[in-house]
């Protein structure tokens, strides 16, 4: 059989409390480049990235659709609209900040209101940040298990594990 070249575009929406490194995490993976200084972002950003996931026989490539609200994040009717036809999300916490871990559920809970059948990954980012023993990789393997989602340990500062992160999503999203 041959293989065909199938092309897909999907929403992904960024997903998690204020500075855990939502917008650091878009990127370095959409423009590898990290900024150190905080810049709280208003409104919507949109980038894209296009990866390229075998499926059987066929080549998918996948447009993903990168969503980065700021800013108002705490209003639901602003959440609501973000989200909706959201195809996937990159659920963010920050490792310094255990608070953060324990936020997620609540984001998991809306998204699945609007998208049951969402693809979900979490990115347990700043990983930089911990030191022996780190404690807090034992908090989110707890927390990804009750959610049964897929976790990563990122650091969008150096680099790690960011790929490996967005590459899961794709090949979940591209079925
Ligand atoms: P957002 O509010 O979730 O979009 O968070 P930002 O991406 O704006 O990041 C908030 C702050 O955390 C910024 O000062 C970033 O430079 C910093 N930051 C983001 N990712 C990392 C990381 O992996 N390691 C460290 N050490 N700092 C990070
Ligand atoms: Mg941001």
């Amino acid at each position: 059989m041959e293989s065909k070249l199938i092309t897909i575009s999907k929403k992904v929406c960024l997903l998690g409390d204020f500075a855990v490194g939502k917008t650091s995490l878009v990127r370095r993976f959409v423009y590898n480049r990290f900024d150190d200084q905080y810049l709280s972002t208003i409104g919507v950003k949109v980038s894209r990235k296009t990866v390229v996931v075998p499926r059987e026989n066929d080549i998918i490539e996948l447009t993903m659709m990168l969503w980065d609200l700021a800013g108002s994040q705490e209003f639901d009717n602003v959440r609501a609209s973000y989200l909706r036809g959201a195809a996937g999300a990159v659920l963010v916490c920050d490792l310094g900040r255990g608070k953060t871990i324990d936020g997620l559920p609540v984001y998991v809970e809306e998204l699945y209101k609007i998208n049951p059948s969402a693809h979900i990954t979490i990115a347990a980012n700043k990983v930089d940040l911990i030191a022996p023993p780190q404690l807090e990789i034992a908090q989110i393997e707890q927390m990804a298990t009750r959610l049964n989602l897929p976790f990563f340990l990122t650091s969008a500062k150096l680099d790690a594990g960011v790929e490996d992160l967005f590459r899961q999503l794709g090949k979940l999203l591209a079925g």
